[in-house]
């Protein structure tokens, strides 16, 4: 079963936490990063915050050990696994930084489960500080959306896999979120597709102020207990109703074929 695209934003969805704030504030720079925060945007403030921590002596493996300490409910690993196993295509589009996630993924030994990690780039260079730079260049020229953040649109991202799928067979798109960026995607979202919002949550605020703009079915969650059950429900659901229209496509084929194998056979005339 290989219709279903699951796109998971990665901050209070797969983690309990923001990785960001996580790692400034384990590392005890909340103050610094607060008094700057008004200054610049916040993925040049994590750059710049990386550059101050570097410069107090916090190494990577500071940050790694801090990173491995991140808190995920217990029920997210299984719940990404069994969507895996479902034969989903899994992709994660997060507006936290490359360095961050596939530390954490590789901690929670999850790297191989998904097709790709749509965020901020950023590498550890020579003197051994982490650089992270936009997902979208906004220097260069400006993604256009209102809705988001100049370093990322995440509509951009959906609109992307979107036109990839559509060359396919019909897939159908489920997305989890919580955050205001994770709207605009959920806007682009068709009726066929399905948004996951965590309750009491930006988005789902946002979704429940004009719940019609919406297109995609909206399916609420609270923790990641019923995060892995709402999903894996969707999943199966798609996956039972896709089987009930290919077992009705063949049985048409099979009536077709026996209704002509029961047309009388034409009787050879005799010369
Ligand atoms: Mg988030
Ligand atoms: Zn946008």
């Amino acid at each position: 079963m290989a219709g279903i695209v699951v796109v998971f934003d990665f901050d209070k969805t797969i983690i309990e936490c923001d990785s960001d704030n996580w790692v400034v504030d384990e590392l005890g720079a909340t103050d610094l990063f607060n008094q700057l925060l008004p200054t610049m945007p916040w993925n040049s403030l994590m750059d710049r915050m990386m550059k101050e921590l570097h410069s107090q002596g916090k190494t990577i493996e500071d940050i790694v050990e801090v990173l491995k300490r991140t808190p995920i409910h217990p029920r997210v690993v299984p719940a990404i696994k069994a969507a895996h196993a479902l034969g989903c295509d899994l992709k994660i589009v997060s507006d936290a930084n490359l360095f961050f996630i596939e530390t954490i993924l590789k901690h929670l030994g999850l790297e191989e489960y998904f097709s790709e990690i749509n965020t901020n780039p950023s590498y550890v260079d020579e003197q051994g500080r982490v650089r992270i730079s936009p997902h979208h260049d906004f220097i260069k020229c400006s993604h256009g959306c209102s809705l988001c953040p100049p370093n990322m649109c995440k509509g951009v991202v959906i609109e992307r896999v979107q036109t990839s799928l559509s060359s396919e067979e019909k897939k159908k798109i489920i997305y989890l979120g919580d955050g205001s960026g994770d709207y605009c995607p959920s806007l682009k979202l068709k009726e066929v597709d399905f948004v996951m919002p965590r309750k009491n949550f930006p988005l789902f605020d946002l979704i429940c102020k004009d719940p019609l703009l919406i297109k995609a079915d909206i399916h609420e969650w609270t923790d990641g207990g019923e995060l892995e059950h709402i999903l894996l429900n969707l999943i199966n659901t798609i996956a039972t109703e896709e089987n009930a229209q290919l077992i009705s496509a063949a049985d048409c084929k099979l009536q077709t074929m026996s209704a002509h194998e029961a047309l009388p056979q034409a009787l050879p005339v005799r010369q």
